[in-house]
């Protein structure tokens, strides 16, 4: 072959790779929506973004929502959680009593009609609401549900009241408890938010315990794990759909792996008393997490876990942060649990997303959505949406904070802001030739509903 002819060769090699990449562009555009002009996406939004947010935000608004976690009740329940958050904790600014947004969600749902809330003005909302809740009875979170375009909500919560219909709310349990066997002295010493929340674990505890086993801690570790698994088991005949762990409040996030030796010698040491050193408290504390890790597992149970920032000053973020449980979430002997990661992680949500490579990993947006604003939300939303947008999952984490925010109020103000934020975000995403709209409508139902609905065993 002449060097003319085999450089001809490689210009028509050349052009049918040209070719080849033309039409591979097109396909993919095809298979994405996109025009094909375009070929690759745009970095910046183009002027049709408000006309894209409006018409996707109508749609976003008619998607009937699955609320992922949130503490449904009345401000008097000590069921809500399983924990207090101290009185004079610092409030980030968009959840102090005085935010005018929740003027909003008193107008929507109780017809509020003062422009502010003075003292008489709240005691106005109150009767307000317990008018409502008369007339209503065991109705009345359905009606809020109702007014919200909520269809169903995750209430996480140490027991189930009968004013939350279980066709509505599905039980979430608390099992943090149970990594609480020993004297809990020295934990308590930490900080005035031990100080307040282990001896609440420790109750929890001491009640299981009264209604199983006469109140006595059982007597070696196998019948301790049969205890926990007994507890469990009945939880889940009981209704509950999943556990949760709020155990970021209280040490790392990062377990260990000691073998059920060690854990057995540290249960008869401490059995019956003495202050356990923080090692062995510590290593035990790992055992018995993994264990549950394993029970949710066999009993199809996913696993909630708190994984941001939280409430009270004395939260440890070094010890709470998220990529903490990496060794846990990428182990493959765990990969029949469902982890169900609550608040995104954040402050380190843009780590968070890329631990649901895991098939079995996801992330919630629950707390996150109302610590930051609508505009701060839609950011996050879309490098999520643009990382693993089919393993994330809206959640509101409500909860009775006073009463001009009450639990009514908290779901208003979360679906409010995620609604929002998710047309925005898909909106630049469209605009920006990233995907198209029937694509992003998708990805709404995918976040707002879908997803959660799946890890839950799809609604009743
Ligand atoms: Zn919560």
């Amino acid at each position: 072959m002449s060097a003319a002819s085999n450089a001809l060769g490689q210009r028509s090699q050349s052009r049918h790779w040209a070719l080849c990449c033309v039409a591979l562009v097109s396909l993919l555009a095809v298979a994405f929506g996109c025009d094909a002009s375009f070929g690759q996406a745009q970095p910046l939004p183009g002027p049709d973004v408000p006309q894209i947010y409006q018409r996707l935000l109508a749609q976003i608004d008619e998607i009937p929502v699955f609320d992922n976690h949130g503490h449904p009740g009345f401000p008097n329940d000590p069921d809500v959680d399983a924990m207090q958050i101290p009185e004079d904790s610092s409030a980030p600014f968009r959840l102090r009593d005085d935010n005018t947004e929740m003027l909003g969600a008193a107008r929507k749902l109780f017809n509020y009609p003062y422009p502010d809330f003075s003292p008489e003005h709240l005691k106005w909302l109150a009767d307000r609401k317990a008018q409502e809740q008369k007339k209503l009875g065991n109705a009345y979170f359905s009606h809020i549900l109702d007014q919200l375009g909520i269809e169903t909500a995750i209430a996480n919560r140490v027991s189930m009241p009968e004013y939350l219909d279980p066709t509505r709310f599905r039980w979430v349990y608390f099992v943090d408890y149970f990594l609480f066997p020993f004297d809990s002295e020295r934990l308590e010493a930490r900080d005035p938010d031990q100080k307040l929340n282990v001896p609440l674990e420790r109750k929890l505890l001491e009640g299981a315990l009264s209604q199983q086993n006469a109140g006595q801690l059982p007597a070696d570790l196998g019948s301790y794990l049969k205890f926990v698994t007994g507890i469990v088991e009945s939880k889940k005949a009981a209704g509950c759909v999943g556990i949760k762990f709020e155990i970021a409040y209280f040490r790392s996030l990062h377990f260990d792996d000691p073998p059920k030796e060690r854990a057995a010698a540290i249960y008869l040491k401490y059995r019956s008393g003495g202050v356990p050193t923080r090692a062995d408290y510590r290593d035990f504390q790992d055992f018995i997490f993994r264990y549950l890790l394993r029970e949710a597992g066999r009993l199809r149970l996913p696993i909630q876990i708190h994984t941001a920032v939280g409430g009270g000053d004395y939260f440890n973020m070094h010890d709470g942060n998220i990529m903490g449980l990496e060794n846990i979430l990428r182990d493959p002997q765990y990969e029949n649990v469902t982890f169900d990661l609550l608040h995104g992680g954040f402050p380190y949500e843009r780590e968070a997303i890329w631990l649901t490579a895991r098939k079995n990993v996801y992330l919630d947006s629950s707390l996150m959505g109302i610590f930051v604003y609508p505009d701060e939300l839609h950011r996050i939303l879309r490098q999520w949406l643009e990382t693993f947008p089919d393993k994330i999952v809206f959640g509101s984490d409500t909860f009775p904070l006073s009463d001009a925010v009450g639990a009514e109020e908290g779901y208003w103000l979360a679906v409010e802001s995620a609604r929002t934020a998710l047309a925005a975000a898909l909106a630049e995403m469209v605009s920006e030739h990233e995907i198209s709209e029937p694509k992003a409508l998708e990805l709404a139902h995918a976040y707002l509903h879908d997803t959660a609905a799946r890890i839950y065993g799809g609604t009743k």
